[in-house]
């Protein structure tokens, strides 16, 4: 089935505490975007790529990211939102009709492996909605931070951390986007949207190795995990 990639990637990354914004930041000497871009491209299925990034970075991303990878795939830039939700909204605006599968995965991902967008491609193709995820090893509960406070015990063997890839029908991501936006639901996802219509979303065992950088220990992590091989 063909599939075109939206790549989130607007976020303002201030988290990272960093002069540059995520997605140009070094990771092993290439930009985080260009090992996500990469990632992606080699999956043959793939054939369009929409990157969507921080309002006013279009040239940026151009000439620091684009301009120094060489793509199979066809890659249109596009300006995100003021969330997540909102900036892969904005990309599903540009997916072309004849497209079948979507596959969204975060441009602060670099380390997603070509396997596991196969996979999560894959499954999506067979049951409409599919998404990475890895099992829980700590455990997990409600807090009330204002409070310093734990006020909920969550059962760690039904928890999973979602990750992305995620891929989906295309028709049935753009109704799940339509229905959010009208309702008024702001998700960190897109798998929550489409759960949310009472769609069965199905997983993929995702990867430990598979981070998402937010902080500058996500990216000494990362610089680990690229010089020592992959872990499980
Ligand atoms: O921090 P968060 O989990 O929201 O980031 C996940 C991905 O979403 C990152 O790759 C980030 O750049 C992207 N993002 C976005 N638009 C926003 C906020 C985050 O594309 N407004």
């Amino acid at each position: 089935m063909n599939a075109t990639a939206i790549v989130p990637a607007a976020g303002a990354g201030e988290r990272m505490q960093h002069r540059l914004k995520k997605s140009y930041i070094s990771l092993g000497g290439q930009p985080i975007l260009a090992r996500t871009l990469q990632a992606l491209d080699s999956v043959e299925s793939i054939q369009q790529i929409i990157v969507a990034v921080y309002p006013g970075d279009e040239q940026l991303c151009q000439k620091e990211v684009l301009a120094r990878l060489t793509l199979r795939a066809a890659v249109t830039v596009v300006a995100g939102g003021a969330t997540r939700q909102q900036s892969v909204h904005n990309a599903l605006a540009l997916v072309p009709d004849g497209t079948q599968l979507v596959i969204i995965h975060d441009g602060a991902r670099p380390l997603g492996s070509s396997d596991l967008i196969r996979s999560v491609l894959a499954l999506a193709g067979a049951r409409r909605a599919a998404t990475a995820a890895v099992a829980v090893k700590d455990t997990i509960a409600m807090v009330s931070w204002k409070q310093a406070t734990v006020t909920q015990d969550l059962p760690r063997g039904q928890l999973g951390i979602i990750q992305t890839p995620q891929a989906f029908e295309r028709t049935l991501l753009a109704q799940a986007h339509a229905q959010a936006l009208q309702d008024g639901f702001q998700g960190t996802d897109d798998a929550s949207l489409v759960l949310r219509m009472g769609i069965p979303v199905a997983v993929v065992t995702g990867s430990y190795a598979n981070i998402k950088i937010t902080t500058q220990d996500d990216l000494l992590l990362a610089e680990l995990i690229l010089q020592g091989g992959r872990l499980a």
